[in-house]
């Protein structure tokens, strides 16, 4: 591998490893772009197969937040830590010390929260060790659980993309096919409900389907049968790459707005669907409702703030279907696009000198 290729073509600053023997700790601290602000991302403890797959995770995944901090107006870079571990059996207070300490030393430019593998108590240790942590327990002063945050978000970047699809951000009546009613896609549920919309419903667990069935009035179809649904949204809320080869062609919407991470199994997939007319909410910019929530921490956590960061999500997507609109470029790209304009931007204010 030759990393510093890799750094240059995308214009990376920082890699650290850190090690400490005596705990096993083996972890990357990637950050990307710290123009806008500290780098913020997740904590991710994997079985990587090789050394190399756990930097280029990191890496990855760093600068997709530089990306959706950037998107989503934050004042924030990227950044990702990736420790090389099993989750169920390597954990430990050292080993979470150890990487508090290795961040702390960091002094800010990397702020870590919770990921795949690590949840609230590993981040309360990494806490003892360092203040550049989120997403920490509610005794602490954390915001808790982002779901319903980015539940919202989802719902309102949702009526913005209908507003262009449809000529109105009016869901009633509209019909809704929801893939995986969890935290996020039982919550949109409910807001949709709550505005008349139809819903069609899926799920491994059934009895979250049954709850949405009794509660909200959903249809239930089989896990396989929500891309044929016929809707006027599909709201993918469960996996990521469930826009691929084998289920493009089978949808019958016109709208893609969703919660779910990296749902273009390709990007290709997304000119595809700007080919089929199909309006797509680009995900990290839809889902951006808990790291807003989760940003809002570091300035003493104030949840109305946050609730009117997260209704920001709206006027953004607006913006990014214009940009699409004006460009001719499918909405993924416009996206990209909306973010790295405003990291350009704000590069060249930071140049005025100002004493402080
Ligand atoms: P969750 O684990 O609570 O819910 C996922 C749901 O999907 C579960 O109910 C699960 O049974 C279901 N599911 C799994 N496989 C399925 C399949 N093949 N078909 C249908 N349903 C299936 O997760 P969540 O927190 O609700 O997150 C949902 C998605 O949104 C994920 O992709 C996540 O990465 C993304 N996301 C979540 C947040 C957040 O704040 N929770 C923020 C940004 C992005």
């Amino acid at each position: 591998m030759d990393l510093f290729s890799y750094l240059e073509k995308y214009d990376y600053e920082q890699v650290v490893f850190c090690h400490d023997e005596a705990s096993g700790l083996k972890a990357i601290i990637a950050i990307h772009d710290t123009t806008l602000g500290p780098a913020l991302g997740g904590c991710r403890m994997w079985t990587y197969a090789t050394e190399e797959d756990a930097i280029m995770d990191a890496l990855r995944l760093a600068r997709g937040m530089t990306y959706k901090a950037a998107a989503a107006g934050l004042n924030l870079g990227g950044g990702k830590t990736v420790v090389m571990g099993n989750a169920k059996t390597d954990k430990s207070e050292a080993l979470f010390r150890a990487l508090g300490r290795y961040i702390q030393s960091l002094n800010g430019r990397y702020i870590t929260a919770e990921d795949v593998g690590t949840n609230v108590h590993d981040m309360d240790i990494v806490h003892t060790e360092t203040n550049y942590v989120t997403g920490i327990s509610k005794a602490y002063g954390s915001s808790g659980n982002p779901s319903p945050m980015t539940a919202l978000g989802t719902f309102r970047g949702m009526q913005a993309t209908a507003k262009v699809a449809f000529g109105s951000d009016d869901l009633a009546g509209k019909t809704v096919a929801i893939q995986g009613l969890g935290s996020v896609g039982y919550g949109l549920a409910e807001h949709l409900k709550n505005v008349g919309a139809n819903l069609i419903v899926t799920d491994i667990n059934d009895e979250a389907v049954r709850r949405a069935t009794v509660e909200l009035g959903a249809k239930a179809v089989g896990p396989s049968e929500i891309f044929d649904a016929q809707c006027d949204i599909f709201a993918p809320c469960a996996l990521g790459a469930i826009i691929n080869d084998d289920t493009i062609n089978r949808l019958r919407c016109k709208v893609v707005a969703g919660s779910a991470n990296n749902q273009l199994a390709e990007e290709r997939h997304g000119d595809i669907l700007h080919e089929k007319g199909i309006l797509y909410a680009p995900d990290y910019v839809i889902n951006a409702g808990g790291l807003m929530n989760v940003a809002d921490e570091l300035e003493g956590y104030h949840q109305e703030r946050a609730m009117k960061k997260v209704e920001s999500i709206y006027q953004i997507m607006l913006d990014i279907y214009r940009i699409s609109d004006e460009q001719k470029i499918p909405s993924y790209k416009a996206a990209d696009h909306l973010a790295e304009q405003r990291i350009e931007q704000m590069k060249h204010v930071r140049s005025t000198f100002v004493k402080r």
